[in-house]
């Protein structure tokens, strides 16, 4: 578990989106468990969106925005892991092939 300091400070990255699945993963899982954190998310979302929709002039709902970029971030997340899931099990079962191809020639060499 990362502790506040480096939770807070990764904030700017993640609203970059400049951070990489594994530290997203950590940031994410600490933002959902300390609520200080979150908070300070909160802030410094609003200040650089509420200045990105102040120039342009848009107004929407920046609590929803945030929400919303959060929840984008989880799936994200499940995303990446899923298809890490696929990799490791398409590996074990090219592994689980080769064992079965050099067991059949094998038994075919015995015969
Ligand atoms: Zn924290």
């Amino acid at each position: 578990m990362m502790n506040c300091k480096k939770a807070v400070s990764m904030i700017p990255a993640y609203l970059e989106d400049s951070l990489d699945a594994k530290d997203l993963q950590a940031f994410l899982e600490h933002i959902d468990n300390c609520d200080d954190c979150s908070e300070e998310l909160s802030i410094q979302f609003l200040i650089t969106e509420g200045l990105s929709t102040l120039s342009t002039g848009d107004s929407y709902d920046l609590q929803t925005a945030m929400t919303d970029k959060v929840r984008e971030s989880h799936h994200d997340i499940d995303v990446h892991n899923r298809l890490f899931l696929l990799r490791n099990i398409g590996v074990v079962l090219v592994i689980l092939m080769t064992v079965a191809a050099f067991i059949g020639a094998y038994m075919v060499f015995l015969r």
